[in-house]
């Protein structure tokens, strides 16, 4: 019988920090041939930090920008939320205004009612800030960063700007490392991520994926992994946002970074406590030894 085999490998992979929901998930991650992976807090630290901010709106002073920006960000569990807490917070003078309505909006940001105006915090898509003149500064701002990804995130009063953030976040050590490695066995790697064009671009490329989709909204995940499983290859998808757990359910092998959100690990098949790419690898490695046993 296999099955002691199959125990073994799984108590292995758990000593390692991989939790596997079903030993199903053992026997398919050796067919995996193509993986998409998130961008912030997968591939990325996700860990990212503030590293420009401006106030440019003609009427709301920056006094008043900061502690509803920073009311409205606590609410979030977004690791962006968490660079803007951490960079407002010196400047926060412990006056939390009221927020009247707030809601998180899974790939594109967050909207909250406050001070009898209407806020926006998030992406380009979101805010629809398509200005000229601003679009120039956050460029030249971009430029220098551009060891790091780097995402813009726009306030906005009214849908008119208010302020602007550049975050940076860096590729993991282990990342470039991963990626290298699943190239040497020929599986094709993409990177889905809710961010903009640019930001991504600069992430995939210091990552090396294969492919980069941006402005990924959960079902356009959801729709490439789909894609896939139509040319007949067996997908995985690794991530830990709540915008990436339906891409994770209709994955051949789901897989969810345990410092994720808790509806991406509800989803998963396959869970690496620690966020470590390396692990991925490892419980690769376990699942190709364990065929090998099989056949
Ligand atoms: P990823 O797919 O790389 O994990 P997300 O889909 O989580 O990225 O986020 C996509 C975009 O949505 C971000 O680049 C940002 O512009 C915006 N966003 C999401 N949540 C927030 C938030 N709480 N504050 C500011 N921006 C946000
Ligand atoms: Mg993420």
């Amino acid at each position: 019988s296999t099955m002691p085999a199959l125990l073994a490998s799984l108590s292995n992979a758990a000593k390692q920090g991989i939790l596997f929901k079903s030993g199903v998930f053992m026997e398919k991650l050796n067919m995996v041939n193509v993986i998409a992976f998130d961008k912030t807090g997968t591939l990325t630290e996700g860990n990212p930090s503030v590293t420009a901010v401006k106030y440019v709106h003609p009427s709301i002073k920056e006094e008043i920008l900061i502690p509803i920006i920073y009311t409205i960000e606590k609410n979030s569990t977004h690791p962006l939320a968490k660079a803007i807490l951490n960079k407002l917070e010196p400047d926060f003078k412990d006056n939390e205004k009221e927020i009247i309505s707030y809601e998180d909006i899974p790939g594109l940001g967050v909207k909250a009612e406050a001070a009898g105006i209407q806020w926006k915090i998030g992406s380009r898509e979101l805010t629809g800030i398509n200005d000229k003149r601003e679009s120039k500064l956050i460029e030249d701002l971009m430029k220098h960063n551009e060891v790091t990804g780097q995402t813009v995130v726009y306030v906005t009063a009214d849908d008119e700007l208010a302020a602007y953030f550049l975050i940076g976040d860096t590729v993991r050590d282990e990342t470039i490392d991963a990626i290298e490695a699943l190239k040497q066995k020929q599986i094709l790697t993409l990177m889905l991520t809710g961010d903009s064009k640019r930001g991504a671009e600069m992430i995939g490329r210091l990552a090396k994926v294969d492919e980069v989709g941006y402005s990924c909204m959960p079902e356009d995940k959801v729709n490439t992994v789909k894609r896939w499983k139509e040319r007949q290859a067996v997908v995985a998808m690794i991530g830990d946002g709540v915008n990436d757990a339906p891409a994770l359910a209709v994955a051949d092998v789901g897989v969810a970074m345990g410092m994720g959100s808790d509806a991406a690990i509800e989803t998963a098949d396959i869970i690496l406590v620690k966020n470590d790419l390396s692990k991925l690898l490892y419980a690769m490695r376990l699942s190709e030894r364990l065929s090998n046993i099989v056949k």
